[in-house]
């Protein structure tokens, strides 16, 4: 086994590092308040190749594995997890649309993806609920040469700065279930379209909120993939998403718990650095313990996807325990550095809320642990 990096990988992780040090990590709390990620930060990045480094060259991308997009979501993430959504989505949107979208389409939106000048937002979720994803209601109506959407997406992550939204709807009978939904790319400017944000308690620089659909239409180019296989094309790609958002979710712990090794060595109790205090130390070694190996499963998990062999197990594994561990150690590293942790001044209680979110985005742990037991003794493990 080899755990380096290759030159190549190196060399855009050192770009992403010197971007994220340099032109995100100063303004974590400000985009916050902001409730916005500045486009020209977005252009910026795509410029440097980091944002879905994978994409296939003669799309706009740089063709490179999983595994180094993975690299850039876990630097980016390291100084804002938020600006680390443009970068899993961006991937996972735009594997769809290269596989899958007509080829005049993905030539045209696939680069501006990569370039960081398209946000295309992905809306499975409806109010009904997002766990029982294939028994989503939003209708796709045939008319002639089109089709008219109706309904609500609800919980979509970037929806309020997105330009579009690849959107899951119902063209078959809701009996049908998975087999009855297919995939469309609408432009969010469309006629019919409206959008509301929520109140979220974090990750408020991402802008979560519903999409109504009100007899929108789009023509049939705006179909991705087959009538009636949107939903097994989209669930093929969380298998790759999954293991971007655990580094999303591990970096910005791992930095809090760099941040408080050190505060440990400067603050004094009982006349002496609270680093000489067990009980100060042995939780941090423990973090640092976790946070390893929920990393390794990650990069793991790309590798498995870049040989091409399977791993849906896997990711499901790290998209329930990365985010798990990452928010009981930003948790700890706030405890430790006592009251001040508790004040806005330090970024521990930001990346708590901001990792908190994923512990529900993109599947819950029991929906995760369920898919895990489906692929140990199959359907026998699931509801339907
Ligand atoms: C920060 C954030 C970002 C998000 N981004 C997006 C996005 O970009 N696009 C999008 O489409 N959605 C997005 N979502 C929505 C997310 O995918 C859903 O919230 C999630 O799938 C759970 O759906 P739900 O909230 O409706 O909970 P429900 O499905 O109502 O579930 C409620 C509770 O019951 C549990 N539960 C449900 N069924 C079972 C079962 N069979 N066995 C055991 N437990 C069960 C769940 O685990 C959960 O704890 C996002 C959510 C968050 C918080």
């Amino acid at each position: 086994m080899d755990f380096d990096f290759t030159a190549e990988q190196q060399a855009i992780k050192d770009t992403a590092d010197r971007f994220a040090r340099d032109k995100l990590a100063p303004s974590y709390a400000a985009r916050e308040r902001a409730r916005c990620i500045d486009r020209a930060l977005v252009h910026e990045m795509g410029a440097l190749g980091l944002i879905a480094p994978e994409l296939p060259a003669d799309l706009g991308g740089l063709g490179t594995d999983g595994v180094t997009a993975g690299i850039v979501v876990e630097s980016v993430s390291a100084a804002d997890l938020n600006v680390g959504y443009v970068c899993v989505l961006g991937s996972l949107v735009g594997m769809v649309l290269a596989g899958h979208a007509r080829r005049e389409v993905a030539q045209r939106l696939v680069p501006e993806i990569s370039e960081g000048r398209q946000i295309v937002a992905l809306g499975l979720t409806e109010p009904r609920g997002g766990s029982d994803a294939s028994g989503l209601a939003l209708s796709a109506r045939r008319d002639g040469d089109a089709y008219v959407l109706n309904g609500e997406k609800t919980s979509i992550s970037l929806v309020t700065q997105a330009d579009s939204i690849l959107v899951f709807a119902r063209t078959g009978q809701p009996e049908q279930r998975a087999r009855g939904v297919s995939a469309f790319l609408v432009p969010l400017a469309a006629k019919g379209i409206s959008r509301t944000a929520l109140d979220d308690i974090g990750s408020a620089a991402v802008g979560r909120g519903s999409v109504f659909f009100d007899d929108v239409r789009v023509d049939a180019e705006a179909l991705v993939g087959g009538e009636g296989a949107g939903f097994y094309q989209v669930m093929n790609g969380f298998d790759y998403s999954r293991a971007l958002i655990g580094l999303q979710v591990l970096a910005p712990a791992q930095a809090s718990l760099e941040e408080t090794w050190k505060y440990t060595t400067e603050r004094q109790a009982f006349g002496q650095p609270i680093a000489r205090f067990q009980g100060v130390t042995e939780p941090l070694a423990e973090a640092e313990t976790l946070l390893k190996a929920a990393r390794l499963l990650c990069y793991n998990t790309l590798w498995l996807r870049d040989k091409g062999r399977p791993h849906t197990a896997e990711a499901a594994m790290c998209k329930w325990w990365a985010p798990k561990t990452a928010f009981e150690v930003a948790h700890r590293c706030l405890l430790t550095h006592g009251h001040y942790g508790y004040t806005r001044d330090l970024p521990h209680q930001q990346r708590m809320r901001d990792i908190l979110g994923l512990m529900i985005g993109d599947g819950t742990e029991q929906i995760q642990k369920m898919i895990i037991a489906r692929e140990r003794i199959g359907r026998v493990a699931v509801p339907y």
